[in-house]
């Protein structure tokens, strides 16, 4: 993709992804609701470590501030996971550009929030595989922001753009620049809602490798929005599927807004399209009237057991409101199974 040489890192993982299904990490946001952290826990005023990035805005809520106010509790977090079972454990750094952190005034933050959240992570998995010997991966994780370049919010202007492609190429690339920084393995673009924001977040990933000098695997992973199977700017996966391929990354896959089961034709789809590896990491079910998520951790195992029966996948975790218990229940589900085949196109 880069013409660089890979990272170390690139080939153990292409090994491993050889020899089984991986495991990706599942949900920050229902883990850190679990600590009941107020505001003056997120300031780190009260508890914690003082941000030394001043906002006027109140930050609860602000879950990416926790990796430098709360970074014993965020450690924590990453490290149930990794001995939950996953191979790859994604970093807190979701809205950590400076575009979702201008809701929080906290823009100055991105660097540091992205540096230290990928060092949290390596953290954690350092001391898992201290004691297991088992290695893991750091994968640095890039939101969507909550703008979107392709579609106006302004129904009586369709032609109006909250965002352009260049702002989203600026702010994701001081991003991913912290995330290498910080000794990220991956580079993780979830998500997507936007191919358009998602091309700006791959074209920024590929220049913040070149200024490191090297190729890291680029995961991809889109949101399927409504039942009629595509993304929210309208794309089918397959579609999708096409518009990310010249960045040859390592997984395409889909996470988020559906449960296993919904999800389960849209990755089939993929699965038939793509030569590249498969990730699905889905949410546990679809949230109930009050937002939270029922499925427990078999429900959410034995469909994504489905995935792995049918050869459809090599990489699978959770998403929102998938706990630890969901990821060592969908370890153990996919452990017996051989991951998927790439297909080689000519
Ligand atoms: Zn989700």
């Amino acid at each position: 993709m880069t013409g660089l040489p890979k990272s170390p890192v690139f080939a153990a993982l292409e090994r491993a992804a050889r020899e089984r299904i991986l495991i990706l990490d599942g949900a920050m946001g229902t883990q850190i609701q679990g600590l009941g952290l107020g505001e003056d826990d997120y300031t780190g005023h009260g508890s914690g470590h003082v941000c030394r990035h001043h906002s006027d805005h109140p930050q609860q809520g602000n879950n990416d501030l926790l990796i430098l106010t709360q970074p014993e509790a965020i450690e924590q977090i990453h490290y149930n996971y990794a001995k939950a079972g996953a191979d790859i454990v994604e970093t807190n750094t979701f809205s950590a550009t400076t575009i979702a952190q201008a809701d929080y005034g906290l823009q100055q933050a991105v660097y540091d929030l992205n540096v230290e959240g990928a060092r949290v992570v390596r953290r954690a998995l350092d001391r898992a595989t201290a004691e297991d010997g088992r290695p893991r991966f750091v994968a640095g994780a890039i939101g969507p922001t909550n703008r979107t370049a392709s579609i106006s919010p302004d129904v009586n202007d369709p032609g109006y753009r909250a965002v352009t492609f260049d702002d989203l190429r600026k702010a994701y690339l001081q991003q991913a620049t912290g995330l290498i920084e910080g000794g990220a393995d991956i580079l993780l673009i979830e998500t997507i809602f936007d191919t358009l924001n998602a091309k700006a977040a791959i074209f920024a990933c590929i220049q913040a490798m070149k200024a490191h000098g090297r190729e890291l695997p680029l995961m991809i992973s889109g949101t399927i929005t409504d039942a009629s199977g595509r993304t929210l700017s309208g794309q089918t996966p397959t579609a999708f599927w096409h518009s990310v391929r010249h960045a040859k990354p390592f997984t395409i896959g889909l996470n988020c807004a559906l449960g296993a089961s919904a999800m389960r034709p849209h990755l089939a789809e993929l699965s038939g399209v793509s030569e590249t590896l498969i990730c699905a990491y889905p949410n546990a079910g679809l949230p109930n009237a009050f937002g939270q998520y029922d499925e427990g951790p078999n429900d959410t195992a034995v469909q994504v057991e489905e995935f792995a029966r049918e050869g459809l996948v090599n990489v699978v975790g959770g998403c929102c409101g998938t706990t630890p218990d969901h990821i060592r229940a969908i370890a153990d589900a996919v452990a017996k199974y051989s991951p998927r085949k790439v297909p080689e196109y000519a």
